[in-house]
């Protein structure tokens, strides 16, 4: 609890313990009205300030306002009767201010739970100076600067391990707990926690750059992008509020005038307390309050799973899902290439994957990784010079003093080089050596152990259309499709034509469906954030996908995907009951107020029990990870 609930918890308790003593002691007249006067204020008197702020302000119709008219009109029809009864008044000022202090716990606990479940923030850094080993806070560690993690210890800042050797635990990241081993020259990203040996980190980055303070932001800031259901209930609320305070004074006003014209008695009081009664009932507080909620911790609950939701209209939007367009290398496949044979090269083998190795030796491309790895030995860059990489094409660079081009088909027509073809199904890799073609290295790819069930469970859920884009090969893409069962393939992609795919899909999506794009954020960064919701994957380290992306997959498991809309759908459909829950309790309220069988007590009840009810109910949640 925050030092202002404490001091609201205050309040409330003494004036609970006032009114009961003000129920024992008989006192009576104007002693009696300035006791009730003087809880009422203790209790309400912020009410009844913001109330009157509101209004200089112009935004009269507000919650506060509902209240402070009810209350003072109770009050006032007391003191017009004389009847001393002036419990009502201060009983439903501190009924909702009850209600009030617990959704702000709630609302409070729910932010603080999405950060401990996302068990990430460091808490320190460890520096060695003068051979001590020092703790600093992890925002005084400039990049460059090297780090030290023991065992047990959370990586607090992304880096290169310079020195050691251990294994990582990545579960508070992706929700799984794959363990990683890490040796000198690697990345290690800060989030994950160091489960063996100690290691020195070189800093790539500074604290507010890295990976953990971004999944931080991101998870926090992700309730202020608002879904549609937020914004209809704001709208809601606009429209609403007035049209109660209308209908509560056409309650006052019109059935008393009525009954004079009629020759009866107008009773003015009677209905006079129903319109009170009636703002009280139509205090909008569960709604706004528990919708905003559940997405939130909808949000909460993804991020445990290794999904991190960039907002809740994305959160919504994933329930609305029915295509899924992905792109294959690195998303369906494992992006980790082997060489499967060296042909017609024109000089030795090993000499032919040094050159493209080198020449690859810039580039973030899964291909370009896995030559690196098959050449096998460190890059010396200083061998390596004017690194062009085009995208879906190749690179070409100048290695050793000699032009290289490394890449497809399309590459060498580019560069006028005529080139031989191969009939291993298989991304076939042209090398072309001082504008003579050299040979090509055949590399395939696998399809990751998840994908099928993956494609298998999309289909189960209803999404009607899969389709699998890439810029390989066409025989590779139908391998791949059929091992996965997708029947809608494009090959021979570039980036440029991915995002023109994915235009004519949107274009041929029906109404009220959403188009989603899964990719690993090589070369689909446009696309990602062209299609209704982009969702990057193994996004571990990778800026441009965190970037592009509106939804984070953290490791590269494919059935996230379906899980994420699982959760979605099961938020959406807590959200739904709060909704019909919260409207339909107000109008038989409100309906019950209007024919004079519901009295101001029951209205206040109605309004924090639905409230208390709803939150729970949102809270519900965070706990979508077990889907
Ligand atoms: P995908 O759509 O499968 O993710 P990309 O669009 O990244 O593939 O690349 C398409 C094709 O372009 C690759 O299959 C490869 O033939 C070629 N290519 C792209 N980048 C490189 C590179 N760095 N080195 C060699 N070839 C490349
Ligand atoms: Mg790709």
């Amino acid at each position: 609890m925050s030092r202002k609930q404490k001091r609201m918890l205050v309040r409330i308790i003494s004036s609970a313990i006032f009114m009961v003593i003000l129920a024992l002691v008989p006192v009576t007249g104007l002693v009696r009205l300035a006791l009730y006067l003087a809880v009422y204020l203790l209790i309400g008197g912020d009410i009844l300030l913001k109330a009157a702020r509101n209004i200089v302000h112009g935004q009269v119709f507000d919650e506060c306002f509902l209240m402070a008219i009810a209350t003072v009109g109770a009050m006032a029809i007391a003191i017009w009767d004389r009847s001393g009864d002036y419990t009502e008044a201060v009983a439903v000022m501190l009924f909702y201010q009850t209600g009030e202090l617990f959704q702000a716990i709630a609302v409070g606990r729910s932010r603080k739970n999405i950060s401990a479940l996302m068990d990430i923030r460091p808490d320190w850094a460890n520096i060695e100076k003068d051979g001590q080993i020092v703790q600093v806070s992890p925002e005084e560690v400039a990049v460059g600067s090297e780090i030290i993690v023991r065992a047990g210890e959370k990586v607090p800042i992304d880096g290169v391990v310079t020195e050691g050797s251990t294994t990582l635990d990545t579960s508070a990241l992706t929700g799984e707990s794959l363990p990683r081993e890490v040796t000198v020259g690697d990345d290690i990203i800060s989030g994950c926690i160091n489960m063996t040996g100690l290691v020195r980190i070189r800093t790539t980055r500074d604290f507010g750059q890295s990976t953990v303070s971004r999944i931080l932001d991101l998870v926090e800031n992700a309730s202020s992008r608002k879904s549609r259901s937020e914004d209809f209930i704001a709208r809601f609320a606009r429209v609403y509020t007035p049209a109660v305070c209308l209908g509560a004074l056409a309650l006052a006003v019109l059935p008393p005038l009525a009954r004079m014209i009629m020759g009866l008695n107008p009773v003015w009081h009677d209905w006079i307390y129903r319109a009170l009664t009636f703002l009280v009932i139509s205090c909008p507080c569960a709604l706004v309050i528990s919708i905003p909620l559940g997405f939130f911790a909808g949000i909460g609950g993804a991020s445990k799973a290794g999904i991190l939701v960039k907002g809740s209209n994305y959160l919504e939007g994933l329930s609305k899902v029915d295509t899924v367009v992905f792109d294959k290398t690195g998303t369906l496949t494992r992006g980790v290439f082997e060489v499967q044979g060296i042909h017609h090269s024109s000089m030795p083998e090993e000499r032919l994957l040094e050159l493209a190795a080198l020449a690859e030796s810039a580039s973030n491309h899964p291909i370009s990784k896995s030559l690196r790895k098959a050449y096998g030995h460190s890059v010396d860059i200083d061998r390596v010079r004017d690194i062009e990489e085009i995208g879906g094409n190749g690179v070409t660079a100048v290695v050793d003093g000699h032009a290289v081009a490394c890449g497809n088909e399309r590459l060498m027509k580019r560069l006028g080089i005529s080139c031989i073809g191969c009939r291993s199904v298989g991304t076939i890799i042209h090398v072309a050596v001082d504008g003579e073609y050299a040979g090509h290295i055949v590399i395939s790819d696998v399809v990751k152990d998840n994908s099928r069930k993956a494609v298998d469970e999309l289909k189960n859920a209803g999404v009607s259309d899969i389709v699998m884009l890439t810029g390989d090969s066409g025989p590779v893409a139908r391998d791949v499709a059929s091992r996965l069962g997708i029947t809608s393939v494009h090959s021979g992609l570039l980036p440029a034509d991915k995002v023109d795919r994915v235009e004519a899909l949107l274009h041929e999506r029906k109404k009220g469906k959403l188009l989603a794009f899964v990719g690993d954020g090589i070369n689909d960064a446009p696309v990602l954030s062209r299609s209704d919701i982009g969702i990057a994957m193994g996004a571990m380290g990778s800026d441009a996908a965190i970037e592009a992306a509106d939804v984070v997959i953290m490791d590269d498991d494919p059935l996230r995907i379906p899980l994420a809309m699982r959760i979605s759908r099961k938020c959406m459909s807590i959200v739904y009951q709060n909704i019909v829950f919260a409207i339909g309790v107000k109008l038989i309220c409100l309906l019950l107020g209007a024919l004079g069988v519901a009295n101001m007590w029951l209205a206040i009840f109605a309004d924090v029990g639905v409230m208390v009810l709803a939150v729970m109910n949102a809270t519900r949640a965070l706990f979508v990870n077990r889907l």
